[in-house]
């Protein structure tokens, strides 16, 4: 499958059309921004990383169920995706206080959560992705409620899905940002699932290995997305 037209350039992907009008290709950059794209950079071969870890992560869920864009690996920076009308609300699932739930209610980073936390933020780089709740989605006619049910069951049923896989790879799953869209009148998976928008923490030493060692200039960034694609194709 090859590539016709630039539709889309993004922050860390690029879309392209293809002779199927219904199939894009996802081509994943090196390039990493942070706090609303005021700090930038490049992560050697993050793209490449990010492909592959997508990728694998997709087929997983989808032996598990989960619908998802994720059509084929093409090379080592593109896949082939179903072209979704994107919902403009990104979905977090967390497990474990940090980032911006830990600065908007005063909490360490690290506290296990009772149960998994959904939060919304609605998908809008100017507004910096304002936190949002069910009411807001459906009065603002982003998503149906029945769209949301769907949504949120998806996202917990990832979640449990993730979480056991990471246990097995000594990789506590953190939170993670999931986002949906429309393909056919279903909602589906799209996006990407890497350590771009999860945050995973070494289980024994609680060392960083995701996009916090740049945002944080923590260094070794390079190594961590290394060493998470090491361990996720390790099994
Ligand atoms: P951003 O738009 O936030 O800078 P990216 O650089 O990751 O993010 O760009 C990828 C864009 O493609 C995102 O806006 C995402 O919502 C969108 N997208 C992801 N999967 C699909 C898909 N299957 N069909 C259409 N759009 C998609
Ligand atoms: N995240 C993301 N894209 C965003 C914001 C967050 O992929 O635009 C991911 C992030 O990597 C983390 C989770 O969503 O795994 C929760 O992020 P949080 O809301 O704590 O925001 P942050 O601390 O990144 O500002």
């Amino acid at each position: 499958m090859t590539k016709l037209e630039k539709i889309y350039e993004g922050k860390a992907k690029i879309l392209y059309t293809t002779k199927k009008p219904h199939l894009l290709i996802q081509y994943f950059k090196d390039d990493a921004t942070a706090f609303d794209a005021t700090k930038r950079g490049t992560i050697l071969e993050k793209g490449i990383y990010n492909n592959k870890i997508s990728a694998k992560l997709f087929e997983l869920l989808k032996n598990a169920g989960v619908p998802i864009h994720f059509v084929r690996l093409l090379n080592d920076r593109e896949m082939l995706v179903k072209k979704v009308e994107i919902i403009p609300v990104e979905v977090t699932v967390r497990n474990i206080t940090a980032g911006g739930m830990s600065k908007m209610l005063g909490l360490a980073e690290g506290i296990k959560l009772e149960k998994p936390v959904l939060e919304y933020h609605y998908k809008n780089d100017s507004l910096h992705d304002p936190l949002i709740n069910d009411d807001h989605i459906q009065a603002l006619k982003l998503a149906t409620e029945k769209e949301m049910k769907k949504i949120a069951r998806l996202s917990l049923k990832i979640n449990e899905v993730l979480k056991d896989f990471f246990a097995k790879v000594n990789v506590t799953l953190v939170d993670f940002k999931l986002e949906f869209g429309r393909f056919k009148g279903k909602i589906i998976l799209a996006d990407e699932i890497s350590p771009d928008t999860c945050r995973f923490w070494d289980s024994s030493t609680g060392e960083k290995l995701d996009k916090d060692r740049f945002r944080r200039d923590l260094g070794n960034i390079e190594e961590a997305y290394k060493e998470m694609y090491k361990r996720i194709f390790s099994i």
